[in-house]
């Protein structure tokens, strides 16, 4: 089966927008000059403004002087009007994850980077704001009806923003979780071992689809230029009716088109937890 994004986003947008949103604002610390950045903050922007809510891009040069990135941040993250704040990577030259990690609000923070929201996921079961694409990954698998519960589950790579809170989801989904990075040894093999296959590497085509087992799962989070230009992910696909053997998410059009919808869920919840003081 093909687990594509948009009727898993779509059903959880649903399920969103049922609630009557009020008018959130989203504030985007953007690098600008990068036009693959550029079309992901539009489809953002689409999506934020489709349910009533504003975008508010926040541009920086990538090269500028720490002190006016902090000054453009501390004002927004004291600003009442806005309730969820996004800083897209790469960051600016002197500025650290850690930091902003620290420095963010909690409760404005959509893509659960702050130490708060890192350790409410790591240290107990609770998923308060968690990062959108490590979230839609989960989503995915939930939509598609792919058993999590008891299954063995392989996720590739270990960044802080993906493959380290999917390891935490799904093992609090009860999944037998394995964590794969650039050290692991014989990851080609190994894939071939777990129900679940959770990809976020960057690397083109560094899972196989003829090593997965049949009717396991992948969801391919990895996105790539191809030397032809096109985008593609971490899986190759070798086989072109490889989806009547294992399920597997297409790139694009599979895990990112639903990290946006969380987005705008997060968003919601940042405005929730706004109101509760
Ligand atoms: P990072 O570069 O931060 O992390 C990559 C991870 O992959 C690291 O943990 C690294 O291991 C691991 N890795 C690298 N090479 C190998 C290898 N040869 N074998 C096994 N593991 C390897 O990337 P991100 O986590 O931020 O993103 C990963 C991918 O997901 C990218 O393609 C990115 O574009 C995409 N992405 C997609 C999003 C979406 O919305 N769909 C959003 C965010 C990211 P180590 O720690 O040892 O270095």
């Amino acid at each position: 089966m093909l687990l594509k994004g948009k009727p898993a986003a779509e059903a959880f947008l649903e399920k969103i927008g049922a609630f009557g949103l009020p008018k959130l604002r989203l504030a985007v610390f953007h690098p600008g000059g990068d036009a693959s950045a550029e079309s992901y903050l539009n489809a953002k922007k689409k999506l934020i403004e489709r349910f009533g809510g504003e975008l508010v891009v926040v541009s920086f040069p990538r090269d500028g002087a720490a002190d006016h990135f902090w000054n453009l941040f501390d004002r927004v993250n004291g600003d009442r009007t806005i309730h969820g704040i996004m800083v897209e990577t790469p960051f600016p030259t002197d500025i650290s994850e850690k930091e902003v990690s620290s420095r963010i609000d909690p409760r404005k923070d959509v893509d659960g980077v702050s130490l708060v929201n890192q350790g409410l996921l790591y240290a107990s079961r609770e998923e308060r704001l968690v990062p959108c694409t490590a979230m839609g990954a989960v989503i995915l698998l939930e939509h598609y009806g792919v058993p999590v519960s008891g299954r063995r589950a392989l996720v590739v790579g270990r960044s802080a923003t993906v493959g380290l809170p999917l390891f935490k989801l799904l093992l609090n989904r009860n999944a037998t979780v394995t964590v794969a990075h650039s050290r692991t040894a014989d990851l080609e093999k190994l894939v071939g071992a777990f129900d679940i296959v959770v990809v976020a590497t960057g690397r083109a085509g560094i899972i196989q689809s003829s090593r997965i087992t049949d009717g396991a799962t992948v969801v391919d989070i990895g996105i790539n230029v191809a030397s032809d230009g096109s985008l593609c992910g971490d899986l190759a696909v070798e086989a072109a009716n490889e989806a009547d053997r294992i399920n597997y998410s297409p790139v694009p059009g599979g895990a990112g088109v639903v990290t946006n919808a969380v987005l705008l869920h997060n968003l919601w919840q940042c405005y929730q937890l706004q109101q509760e003081g």
